[in-house]
């Protein structure tokens, strides 16, 4: 009983739907990889060195549509979960031309790995700053400026008095 009773307990943490939204990054894989199956005119992902440019092959409808379903798990995923690279690994032959391209698929994995990485860095370092940002104007002006301050606004009222306390006679 003890067992179960302890699973139980460790359930709601390990599965909730809720919790592993939290967890996630909220993020686009499509804009942030630049993989787009369900635009309009989507081509293979891959890039044509004689051409100099992104290949212009067309993608199979059904192997468009698989990359969406995969796109869309993906995006309910962490930046830093685990089974992200396996899901990348499975979605380049997918988005690659079977006529030229399907030789660049790990290379296209390499590749999205160090977008997520990037993008990873940009997230931390806007947490970062938006939490200097909530705490600034906590910290106390420094002394002397608030002197200052305290002086000016006040100097017609009580100079009489500031005068007296600066310069004692
Ligand atoms: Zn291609």
């Amino acid at each position: 009983m003890a067992t179960s009773r302890s699973a139980h307990r460790q359930l709601p943490y390990l599965s909730s739907p809720s919790s592993s939204r939290l967890m996630a990054d909220n993020w686009d894989p499509r804009k942030a990889l630049d993989v787009t199956p369900d635009a309009a005119g989507f081509t293979c992902v891959g890039f044509a060195p004689s051409k100099g440019r992104r290949c212009h092959n067309p993608i199979a409808a059904h192997n468009r549509d698989a990359a969406c379903a995969l796109l869309d798990i993906i995006a309910e995923l962490s930046l830093a979960a685990e089974n992200l690279n396996s899901l990348f690994a499975r979605l380049a032959p997918l988005v690659l031309c079977r006529r030229n391209h399907q030789g660049q698929a790990t290379s296209m994995v390499s590749e999205w790995q160090r977008k997520v990485v990037a993008l990873k860095r940009r997230n931390e370092r806007a947490s970062v700053s938006t939490i200097r940002t909530e705490v600034a104007p906590l910290y106390p002006a420094p002394t002397e400026a608030r002197s200052v301050t305290y002086r000016s606004s006040l100097s017609q009222a009580v100079s009489p008095f500031l005068r007296r306390v600066e310069a004692p006679q």
